[in-house]
């Protein structure tokens, strides 16, 4: 079974976003870049099927410029066969890419594709959502665990999922679609021979056009604002002086 898995190249989590100076866009000059985090678990999950023995092949994906190779060369580090590059600067929404994922979907035919929940760049969560309508594939979303029984084409896919008030498994056939969620697994780091082996595994290079996908922005960013400073909290001695705080400065008793 194939497993086709979608990264995407964001800040890097540790870093401390900065608004641009007029306050059109975050500033990406000399930003750390990553593999999103929940696309780092996606990425663990397809090697671990692979090591199982259930997955054969591993693709990783992504739409972003010319620099989103380096998140693909992780990928391959940490286990991916092969990468495919959808080349692009523009800012691709989540309906673009996930309409490109679909022609990737049709054209590799995978069993299995894992997304991550959301981009920590716009935390939009929705391109796993919208490949599986435009796929018309099952999805099991938010997955906490993976879990797939069955042999040959009479495979099966339970997928436990993190809701709200605790956790739901569905049952899904496969192809399906997966996205993952932070308890999914705790992925590994690249190796140093991996890294160098990565860069010898092969990465085909597209264009959206290649796919026949416009990928032309349709949302209109007008300005960008840090959130607001919060104050520093304080530590109370006692209850009494919880109590008084909250009725004469907070004034919420
Ligand atoms: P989002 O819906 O933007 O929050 O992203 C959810 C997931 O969709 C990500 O974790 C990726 O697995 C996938 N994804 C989003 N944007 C891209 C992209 N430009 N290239 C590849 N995968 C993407």
């Amino acid at each position: 079974m194939k497993v086709l898995v979608a990264v995407k190249r964001v800040i890097d989590y540790n870093v401390k976003i900065r608004v641009k100076a007029d306050h059109s866009d975050v500033d990406l000059t000399n930003v750390k870049m990553a593999m999103n985090p929940f696309c780092e678990i996606a990425v663990e999950e397809a090697v671990r099927l692979k090591e199982k023995g259930t997955a054969t092949e591993v693709v990783a994906v992504t739409v972003g410029p010319k620099a989103a190779q380096e998140q693909l060369r992780t990928a391959l580090a940490l286990g991916a066969d092969r990468a495919i590059h959808i080349e692009t600067d523009e800012r691709a929404e989540s309906l673009a890419v996930a309409k490109l994922l679909a022609k990737v979907v049709e054209e590799e035919q995978p069993g299995l594709v894992i997304l991550g929940k959301q981009a920590i760049d716009t935390d939009n969560n929705q391109t796993g959502q919208m490949l599986a309508a435009l796929t018309n594939l099952p999805q099991g979303t938010f997955a906490s665990e993976v879990e797939i029984s069955g042999d040959g084409s009479d495979k099966k896919l339970n997928v436990t999922r993190e809701i709200d008030g605790g956790l739901q498994t569905v049952a899904l056939t496969l192809p399906a679609i997966v996205t993952t969620d932070l308890r999914l697994n705790e992925p590994r780091y690249a190796k140093l021979p991996d890294i160098m082996k990565a860069k010898k595994k092969p990465l085909d290079v597209k264009t959206p056009a290649d796919y026949g996908v416009e990928v032309a922005s349709k949302v209109t960013l007008l300005k960008v604002e840090s959130p607001a400073e919060r104050k520093g909290g304080i530590k109370v001695a006692s209850v009494d002086e919880l109590i008084d705080k909250l009725k004469n400065e907070a004034k919420v008793l």
